[in-house]
């Protein structure tokens, strides 16, 4: 059965001389991976070899999810190409796409994280030339990366204390709060012993946390706070540290 949809391009490999494989993600359809045969070829269906980070219609067999779809249409435009003057939108773009591959299934649509994460391409593409801002990066990818664990139902709990359900709205002065990965959530002072895993958050980032709307505004050393509390959370649910984590607080 011949399907139409939307995708980006997750991720691509060499599959033979002229051949691809492709993970895309799917408006509809949700994940899927499938060969693009003689996609490498000078005139091949898809103009040209598939890109990492393309977007477009495509056309592709389904076979139930048990094997490879193949693609036979990918009318592919470059969200972001390697030209780029921006490496860090480009590293902030290739991580929200690593994120997004490593943490849905095949199969299982999600239409919002779908919008949500071509906004967020849209966005960082528009910051590639030299006047772009790293804070301004950093708070999109922020705020897509809290879009991605709400859809896949990991949202941290992070309007009060996870263990105790104490709220810190408002902030008591001196209580230091912080975010553990392994009850994820904010945990307060009193909680915050069980929880060896604990990283301690400054009021700004908790701030941030329980009122995402301060994040598009927040400062440069908050957002870095706020980010490696992330990377600490999604490698602990990956088992593994993402593959281009170490390319977003290394400045
Ligand atoms: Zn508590």
């Amino acid at each position: 059965m011949l399907i139409k949809d939307t995708a980006i391009c997750l991720r691509t490999t060499d599959y033979s001389e002229t051949s691809q494989i492709v993970t895309l993600f799917t408006r509809t359809t949700g994940k899927i991976s499938a060969i693009a045969k003689g996609a490498k070829r000078p005139k091949s269906a898809f103009d040209g070899p598939i890109e990492i980070l393309s977007f477009g219609q495509i056309v592709f067999s389904d076979t139930g999810g048990d094997k490879l779809a193949t693609l036979t249409e990918f009318q592919q435009k470059s969200l972001f190409t390697c030209t780029t003057n921006n490496l860090f939108a480009l590293n902030c773009s290739l991580f929200a796409a690593e994120l997004l591959n490593s943490l849905t299934h095949d199969y299982d649509p999600h239409p919002e994280l779908f919008d949500s994460f071509l906004r967020f391409l849209q966005h960082t593409n528009e910051m590639r030339d030299a006047k772009y801002e790293q804070r301004e990066l950093l708070s999109l990818l922020i705020l897509f990366q809290l879009t991605l664990l709400r859809e896949i139902g990991l949202m941290p709990v992070l309007n009060a204390c996870v263990n105790c359900r104490t709220s810190h709205q408002p902030p008591v002065t001196g209580d230091k709060i912080y975010f553990s990965s392994s009850a994820n959530g904010l945990v307060c002072g009193d909680c915050e012993a069980s929880f060896p895993d604990r990283i301690g958050l400054s009021k700004n980032a908790i701030d941030c946390f329980t009122n995402t709307r301060l994040i598009a505004q927040a400062q440069d050393g908050t957002l870095k706070e706020i980010e490696k509390a992330l990377i600490h959370h999604f490698t602990e649910i990956l088992h593994k540290p993402p593959k281009m984590a170490k390319h977003i607080l290394k400045s």
